[in-house]
């Protein structure tokens, strides 16, 4: 983008549209949108011209190169696709091709001999398991003493190799629960260690977890950022230029980059994810609210059929916007059914712009939780979320370590009123046809 110096710094969704703005000095009748090449390979400069001359200048900036020469080290749609993400997400951004891949970048990158992780996408543990095969790795949880490693220092990323490496999914996976990441990112670099946050679950506005001093930010770009069911793909983020340029050597070595028509589908999302992210969040917040009416003791809204009201089809609601926030609740809340989170504090701080539009419900029975995703009209039995369609998952048919009573939920682009009749009216066949 060019800098006009009498204009103030651009806001989050001015910049989604023109952080990969053509200079049309050099390009005056450039195309709105974004040209598209299949090129894998580019016509060398001649050999005594500038551009040739300057060629090695250009591996200083990968992520504005002077020119292209082979489509796994970078090509046009790609590079405008990570201009736009890094402005978004506030670093260096670098695709693959999805969100494990992403993850798999950031633990070679970092190179850690132990690993605190608890819970969340159950992907990431196999990717961390692959990266540990034949190494000396071990596992703690997120929860432990974590040893202070020294670890040795690599030139080429300025990254000390060998320690420790916390891992925070906040929003978890599949309870849209948060964690504390200010308070990770203590413990962390207390220990010198690194810190990476899967924040696949709140993308920005939602929440943006370099503001809480993490290293590496991650995201599976196939659920908010994509927004569409229809890319597969993977974000790491770093502030350090440094890292960035050892990790974009990396990713020309094993050739884990996003193709150009993947950039195209997920630069063209990008463009309003920000209002898909802020609707869908304030849909699943009424939505949250009004089945968290369906618990227990709570009051529901008038009108509601009896059968599903006071905990008879619900036995509870998971979301940050439910966490117990003090201490004293955490120990109040017994909860005999899944592990929670017993790390008490405020998720609003961490995600001001609202808290995640995936969340998941306990039914009564186990039953329920096979048969409610497809008793429904508007959302549709199927994994995965972030989507402008509502999604409906039992999630032990994802990740068979769940229990059969948990179902998640993905808020789509629909009205609130469809989607909470349509979880009423599938709630009461439910319950008629499986007693
Ligand atoms: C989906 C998901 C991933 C994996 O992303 P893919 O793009 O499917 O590889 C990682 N973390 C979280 C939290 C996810 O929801």
């Amino acid at each position: 983008m060019t800098n006009n110096s009498a204009l103030p710094p651009p806001g989050l969704e001015t910049q989604l549209l023109h952080a990969d703005q053509p200079n049309h000095e050099q390009d005056p009748t450039h195309p709105i949108a974004p040209s598209m090449s299949l090129s894998t390979t580019f016509r060398q400069p001649f050999p005594d011209s500038d551009l040739a001359k300057n060629a090695d200048a250009s591996l200083e900036t990968p992520e504005r190169p002077l020119m292209h020469v082979y489509s796994r080290y970078t090509q046009e749609t790609n590079v405008r696709t990570e201009q736009v993400l890094s402005s978004l997400l506030g670093g260096y951004a670098l695709t693959y091709g999805s969100g494990l891949s992403a993850s798999l970048a950031v633990v070679s990158a970092v190179n850690p001999s132990v690993i605190a992780l608890r819970r969340g996408y159950f992907g990431v543990h196999e990717v961390f398991k692959i990266y540990s095969r034949n190494r000396d790795v071990s596992f703690i949880d997120l929860d432990d003493e974590y040893p202070e490693i020294e670890g040795k220092l690599d030139s080429s990323s300025g990254l000390r190799q060998g320690g420790l490496l916390v891992w925070v999914e906040t929003p978890l996976n599949p309870t849209g629960e948060a964690r504390d990441l200010e308070y990770y990112t203590k413990r962390a670099h207390a220990k010198k260690g690194y810190i990476g946050v899967d924040s696949t679950f709140a993308p920005p506005p939602l929440q943006n977890p370099f503001n809480q001093g993490v290293d590496f930010v991650m995201h599976s770009a196939t659920k908010y950022l994509g927004g569409h069911s229809d890319v597969l793909a993977g974000v790491t983020v770093t502030r350090d230029h440094q890292v960035f340029k050892s990790m974009w050597h990396d990713r020309c070595v094993y050739g884990n980059v996003l193709g150009s028509m993947e950039s195209y589908l997920l630069l063209r999302s990008l463009r309003t994810v920000t209002l898909r992210v802020r609707r869908q969040s304030e849909t699943a917040a009424k939505l949250v609210k009004w089945l968290h009416s369906l618990t227990k003791g709570q009051q529901a809204p008038e009108g509601t059929p009896a059968s599903i009201t006071d905990g008879r089809a619900i036995h509870r609601v998971y979301h940050s916007s439910l966490q117990p926030l003090t201490k004293a609740d955490t120990e109040l809340d017994q909860n005999p059914f899944t592990k929670i989170e017993n790390r008490a504090f405020d998720p609003s701080q961490q995600m001001p712009g609202g808290h995640s539009p995936t969340f998941a419900i306990w039914l009564v029975k186990p039953d329920w939780g096979k048969y409610l995703p497809h008793y429904t009209l508007y959302f549709t039995p199927a994994t995965s979320l972030g989507g402008v369609e509502s999604l409906m998952e039992q999630r032990i048919l994802s990740t068979p370590d769940e229990k059969p009573n948990l179902v998640r939920i993905s808020t789509g682009l629909e009205d609130f009123d469809d989607l909470r009749s349509d979880i009423a009216q599938a709630l009461l066949r439910t319950l008629e046809k499986h007693p």
